[in-house]
């Protein structure tokens, strides 16, 4: 199944078509992690998993899901053989990149109101203007009460923007290089235009407080302990007049995210106990309590194996990851046919082709990448021809063009097996980014196989 285009399998394409608008409607209401958890908490809760508190004991079949701070989740679902043998882990990410508002983010300047934002993991901010952009996250008040916040995803919502030059001044602009072109500090979103009546000084902004005012029950210090993310508006779309493909924000990783929670959610009575981790924070780094690199992944496995019996948890949590598998889901680069010369063609992914494994990624000669152990690589090409999914192999890109790195490595660090495994994508980091339909299909079957794997 290596290297072949996975369409020609399918007569009826009918069920790749349906998983695709499940997965559309994912990421039109998943535009942040906290939205994407809580998307995930209600998939599983609706499967029949239960929130772990107070576990007591575990038994094969049970179904177990851990939160962390609203934006970390993890699914079990517990197997036959004795946990310490080690698990079946899919892990992917929910956080993608975007523009966050500052702590003190509203200003007012020649009778127009703006938000000033922060960019969140690697964007090119050229692409980020011009466009209708979407304000969701939570603003939290020192009563202990959160407003939500979400504007402009319903069609009867207003949108923001980030404006840029028009072409008949840009003659300076478009001298400088593109990383120049558009400056971080001038990514501020427009926020409104109309002066409060009566207000004596900065009368446009004391009118979007109001308004915030009105709406949330906020005062401009609240902004302060606030997380609004500054996002692309509208929902994901069909792409291709063939509808092959979708295109929408956040393909990476949710779409990795959401592929391994179907697999997931379809899995009863495992040999192995399966286990779905979605994280925070890869796109800076995996850092922090809600990142890959935090302790809750490690708690969750030692609170499973104090509910399982054994005497120490923790040392049993470090034997149980030593002996497991896993598929670090994150998206690849797709080949793109208008920029080849980045790619290695005999080492890239292609559209259409199916999961993606990356055995390393990195930069400059391999540098912080997990690089799998091809006996390792050898069980998984067994376990995907043998499922029959189609699968590939990639580099992302040529040697010493660039780079990038996922949570495999973090994992890794546990000595457990692990290796890259996802959806190729073009547009990477892009307001729209896009993926095939067929590839994203493959990977949920491929996941699941790996779950299922003996
Ligand atoms: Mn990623
Ligand atoms: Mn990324």
């Amino acid at each position: 199944m290596y290297r072949k285009n996975a369409w020609e399998k399918y007569e009826d394409k009918k069920p790749i078509m349906d998983f695709a608008e499940g997965y559309k409607e994912f990421i039109s209401i998943g535009k942040t992690e906290r939205l994407v958890a809580k998307e995930a908490i209600a998939a599983l809760e609706a499967k029949g998993f239960k929130k772990a508190e107070g576990l007591k004991g575990v038994k094969p079949g049970d179904k177990i899901y851990f939160v962390n701070k609203n934006k970390n989740v993890c699914a079990y679902v517990v197997g036959k053989k004795p946990l310490i043998e080690g698990l079946r882990i899919l892990g992917a990410h929910i956080d993608s990149p975007r523009l966050d508002l500052k702590e003190h983010p509203i200003y007012e300047d020649k009778g127009f109101v703006l938000g000033d934002t922060h960019y969140y993991g690697g964007v090119k901010k050229y692409q980020w203007v011009t466009i209708p952009l979407a304000l969701h996250g939570v603003i939290c008040k020192k009563d202990g009460t959160v407003a939500e916040v979400s504007i402009g995803e319903d069609p009867a919502d207003p949108v923001v923007g980030i404006t840029d030059l028009l072409i008949h001044l840009a003659q300076d602009q478009l001298q400088k290089p593109g990383a120049k072109v558009i400056e971080g500090e001038g990514l501020d979103i427009s926020l409104g235009s109309i002066p409060l009546k009566g207000a004596e000084k900065e009368p446009v902004k004391a009118n979007i407080l109001a308004i915030l005012k009105e709406k949330y029950d906020v005062e401009e210090e609240d902004l302060i302990s606030a997380e609004i993310e500054v996002t692309p508006a509208g929902p994901a779309r069909d792409y291709g007049l063939d509808r092959s493909m979708v295109a929408g924000y956040g393909h990476d990783d949710r779409v990795c995210a959401y592929t391994s929670l179907q697999a997931i959610l379809d899995i009863e009575d495992p040999e192995f106990t399966s286990c779905c981790i979605l994280v925070d924070k890869e796109e800076i780094g995996s850092v922090g309590a809600t990142g890959a690199q935090s302790l809750f992944f490690e708690n969750t496995i030692a609170q499973l194996a104090a509910a399982s019996g054994e005497k120490n948890p923790m040392l049993a949590a470090r034997i149980i990851m030593e002996n497991s598998k896993m598929l670090s889901s994150d998206v690849s680069a797709g080949f793109d046919p208008l920029y080849p010369q980045v790619n290695d063609p005999k080492n890239a992914a292609y559209f259409g082709q199916g999961l993606v494994f990356n055995k390393y990624t990195g930069r400059g000669g391999k540098g912080g990448s997990n690089d799998a152990n091809p006996e390792y690589y050898a069980w998984i090409r067994k376990v995907m021809d043998e499922a029959e999914v189609n699968w590939q192999n990639a580099e992302l890109g040529r040697v010493d063009q660039g780079g990038g790195g996922t949570i495999a490595y973090i994992l890794g660090n546990y000595n457990m097996n692990v290796i890259d495994a996802g959806i190729p994508v073009h547009n990477m980091h892009a307001p729209m980014e896009i993926v095939s339909k067929v590839d994203v299909y493959e990977a949920y079957l491929g996941y699941k196989a790996f779950l299922l794997a003996k």
